[in-house]
């Protein structure tokens, strides 16, 4: 588990949104972006989403380079406003290893960062 006496502040430099990996997304955060984006849910589906390693639900499709399928540019994140908590949690509630070689967040004392 993360410590929880310090947060961290993103800076949005669209780092872990390059890093490889799966982002899993449940029914009510694919409606939500689908929304966003003006797509039926069976489109969005079809286009951007394949079923997780585990089967267990669906991940946001990446490419080659391991980039999400929804960063546009470095950093624009296309769903930014109904982003999956995955993306919403990072790095806060969950990291991965390697994560502060990567991530440009700031660290701020707690309860600083509203
Ligand atoms: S959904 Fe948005 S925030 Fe999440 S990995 Fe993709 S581009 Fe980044
Ligand atoms: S890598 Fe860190 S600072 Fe950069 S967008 Fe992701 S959470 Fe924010």
């Amino acid at each position: 588990m993360p410590d929880t006496a310090t947060r961290y502040l993103c800076q949005r430099c669209g780092n872990c949104c390059r890093w490889p990996g799966e982002v899993a997304i449940d029914d009510p955060e694919i409606a939500a972006m689908a929304d966003h984006l003006g797509l039926p849910e069976r489109d969005f589906i079809e286009r951007y989403t394949t079923l997780r390693r585990n089967r267990a639900g669906l991940t946001l499709n990446e490419h080659p380079g391991g980039a999400c399928v929804l960063l546009d540019g470095a950093n624009h994140c296309r769903v930014n406003p109904v982003k999956p908590a995955q993306c919403r949690d990072f790095p806060n509630r969950w990291r991965f290893p390697g994560w502060r070689e990567v991530c440009e967040a700031i660290p701020v004392p707690a309860g600083d960062d509203t």
